[in-house]
């Protein structure tokens, strides 16, 4: 070999397991970005080592095209923290680096910060009737949604207006009607800060205890109920942070949703805040990822991917409401964000901050057996009492559209009040099934094993597993009958059963239906927070974060829906989730309600609910998680496969099934039988299901690495879609 030449260890983004070899006239430190050629094209790679030899001649090895920064751009860390995420979810390393880059990086452009463009109308383009420009229609449509947009648009979102876009934009700047400005990327500083209030002996507690020992890894687990103060203990603890000079990384399951949480923190502290929201652009998103990563971010709060942002000083990290779902991917690369967040502050070496009102059975086991350092906040602040909780036997009422009379009194008695109400319901659309009420024949999915459901608004039937659309049966195409009718009820029903019983009230509704629009969530929120808004009727879009301190009726319409359901965290689910809103209800001056309206109110779950009663909750579902063998008692990974081919996924789980028993060796590990996904065809595609138990975790990585590199090599797997889901969430 050449002793002018490296050998270096290229990460490119393909499903294949491995690094790729490359040679280099110069040394590249690992986490510089490269181009290179990669089969037929030229990828951007990521540099994670150097070897002394390749497994290929050397002959055969292809130089390096370009190296696109001046050193590396990922800290060793983060590196580190990237390839043992690779390893522990079993996925390919090119795939889990392009995780953590900014799209503008993954295209090779340079990190560097820069403004963003924007077009903006001139006075001039105002007065101008976008008829005459009837002719050119490209330049109709820009001037048209250009007027719309005061704060102007940017060429990736004109983009998207006209394939003619930029010819179009020429001619009206030719025209001086369009004029081209900067955005400042960075927001300004010069807010007053909101003081702390005077923390209560269980927050000072709190906050004593994580800031004792800023510096050294440990995991907390805070838990209180909505309102007992976390919020104001990690904003106390952070403060500390930021006087060392260090940088707090803080994880929410859903940034679009929680404005008020993002206000909290830029009205208590004057340093810049990176958050990383769905709503920026890609210039933006660099912008607040390098920003973080020099140090110029002291704060950076931000979703499931952030727990990858590269931060020049670590200090703390928080992951707000912890056990929520969302802090899993559930495609690609499958990992939980809270796990990762643990780890990474581990090789930090910095504390770590778990918040929530019902901590996830596996942090809380961490709790109880020492792992994790628990930390509680037994009451609301200001003196606010827990609202009642009332369960309304379904068994004995009789609903109207979904409404038994309690809950219909319970509202009555807030409008007269002048207070709000929320209703829950998780079921959007007008009715789950269509059905004919002469031969029961109910309308389902083509693609999927799922009935459909009504969109009365839109007149559709909708597939909510792929979102397919049919037009509603009029007449039944297995009796030809026309007596079609919708059974069940979703928000859309409630919202108009409310509308019949309550004419006078202003009712808003919040799911993924009315909320798709821009801004449109925004503005009902803020009708909320007014007082305009009576009754907000919702999907658990409404569990989530928001403080409404008018609301004092909390309504939960369909309880039961997960008492007894497949997945072994369905209850776990259920009380995490009717607990939250639960916390809706009530501050201090005006207690709170809560109906609850089931089937099943002799269930301890609810007995448990009543009493507020979390670890009552915990202990009972950790015993049953204890006899059942599942996690937090266990370790799981499921592999999921799926074909378009009826039997497909199944013979490939049977073909991994044989390969699997043939390497395990050990005790404690056990391979299931391949099964069915509980909803076997989902948009045309049949699924299957394999899971592994482990009551270890180092064996069972062990055996899937070797699995895993024998499932990618062989030849049947090439015929399915299959995935490997490490610690999953969800069972389907
Ligand atoms: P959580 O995050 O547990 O829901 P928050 O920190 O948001 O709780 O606190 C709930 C409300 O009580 C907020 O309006 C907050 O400003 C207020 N609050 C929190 N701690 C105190 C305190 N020690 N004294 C007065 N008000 C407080
Ligand atoms: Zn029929
Ligand atoms: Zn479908």
């Amino acid at each position: 070999m050449a002793a002018s030449s490296h050998i270096v260890q290229v990460a490119v983004p393909t499903p294949l397991r491995r690094a790729f070899d490359y040679l280099s006239p110069v040394y590249l430190p690992p986490g510089m970005r490269v181009r290179v050629s990669f089969g037929r094209r030229e990828v951007v790679g990521i540099v994670v080592g150097e070897v002394e030899r390749s497994d290929l001649p050397h002959s055969r090895l292809k130089p390096i095209t370009q190296s696109l920064d001046a050193g590396s751009i990922l800290a060793p860390p983060l590196l580190d923290l990237l390839c043992w995420a690779a390893d522990y979810y079993h996925h390919p390393l090119g795939e889990v680096i392009y995780t953590a880059l900014p799209t503008r990086l993954r295209q090779g452009r340079a990190a560097v910060i820069s403004g963003v463009t924007v077009w903006i109308l001139t006075p001039e383009a105002k007065a101008v009737d976008p008829e005459t420009l009837k002719r050119a229609p490209a330049q109709k449509r820009l001037l048209q949604r250009l007027a719309e947009a005061p704060e102007g648009l940017e060429a990736e979102q004109l983009a998207q207006i006209s394939p003619r876009w930029a010819a179009g934009l020429k001619a009206l700047r030719t025209k001086g009607w369009v004029s081209s400005h900067q955005r400042d990327s960075q927001p300004i500083f010069d807010r007053d800060v909101e003081p702390s209030p005077v923390l209560n002996p269980g927050q000072k507690s709190a906050v004593v205890a994580i800031t004792a020992d800023l510096g050294h890894f440990r995991p907390y687990l805070l838990h209180g109920v909505t309102g007992s103060g976390k919020t104001e203990v990690y904003l106390n603890v952070i403060e500390q942070v930021l006087a060392q000079g260090k940088q707090t990384l803080a994880l929410v399951p859903e940034i679009n949703l929680t404005p008020q949480l993002v206000d909290r923190f830029e009205r208590r502290f004057r340093v810049p805040i990176a958050v990383l929201h769905s709503g920026l652009n890609e210039q933006e998103r660099l912008n607040a990822w390098l920003a973080a990563r020099d140090g110029k971010a002291p704060i950076v709060l931000g979703t499931r991917s952030a727990v990858f942002t590269p931060l020049k000083n670590p200090g703390l990290i928080v992951v707000d409401e912890e056990h929520d779902a969302s802090y899993k991917q559930q495609d690609g690369f499958r990992y939980s964000a809270r796990d990762v967040a643990v780890m990474r502050a581990s090789r930090e070496k910095i504390p770590i901050v778990l918040g929530s009102a019902t901590p996830s059975l596996e942090s809380l086991r961490n709790a109880r057996d020492g792992t994790y350092t628990l930390l509680e906040l037994p009451d609301r602040t200001g003196g606010a009492g827990m609202p009642e909780v009332r369960l309304l036997d379904m068994r004995r009422l009789k609903p109207s559209e979904g409404l038994s009379l309690p809950v219909r009194e319970a509202i009555a008695a807030r409008l007269a009040k002048g207070e709000q109400s929320i209703l829950f319901l998780n079921r959007r659309g007008f009715a789950p099934v269509w059905m004919c009420f002469d031969c029961g024949w109910v309308a389902p999915c083509r693609r999927c094993d799922a009935q459909l459901t009504l969109h009365q608004k839109r007149q559709k039937l909708l597939c909510h597993h792929c979102g397919a659309e049919q037009e509603i049966a009029r007449r039944c195409p297995s009796c030809q009958g026309e007596n079609l009718h919708p059974l069940g009820e979703g928000t859309e029903r409630v919202e108009g059963a409310l509308q019949k019983f309550f004419p006078r009230a202003c009712i808003e509704r919040v799911d993924r239906d009315s909320t798709s629009r821009k801004g449109a969530l925004e503005e009902k929120l803020r009708r909320v927070h007014s007082g305009e808004a009576d009754i907000l009727v919702g999907t658990q879009m409404l569990s989530k974060g928001h403080d409404f301190p008018n609301v004092t009726l909390v309504g939960v319409l369909n309880a039961d829906q997960g008492l007894y359901g497949t997945d072994f965290r369905s209850s776990e689910r259920l009380f995490q989730l009717i607990m939250q809103v639960s916390g809706r209800a009530g501050r201090a001056d005006k207690p709170g309600e809560v109906l609850i309206q089931t089937w099943h109110p002799d269930h301890p779950l609810f007995s448990a609910l009543q009493r507020h009663d979390f670890h009552g909750f915990a202990g009972f579902a950790l015993t049953e998680r204890r006899e059942t063998g599942y996690p937090p008692y266990s370790h799981l990974a499921l592999l999921r496969a799926e074909s378009p081919a009826p039997g497909a996924a199944l013979k490939f789980l049977h073909e991994a099934h044989v390969l699997a028993v043939r390497l395990v060796p050990e005790k404690g590990l056990q391979i299931m039988a391949p099964v069915p996904a509980p909803m076997e065809r989902r948009a045309g595609r049949y699924r299957a299901q394999l899971l592994v138990q482990s009551s270890k975790r180092v064996p069972l990585h062990t055996f899937l690495s070797l699995w895993v590199e024998q499932l990618a090599e062989s030849k049947f797997s090439k015929k399915v879609r299959w995935s490997l889901d490490v610690d999953p969430m969800d069972m389907y």
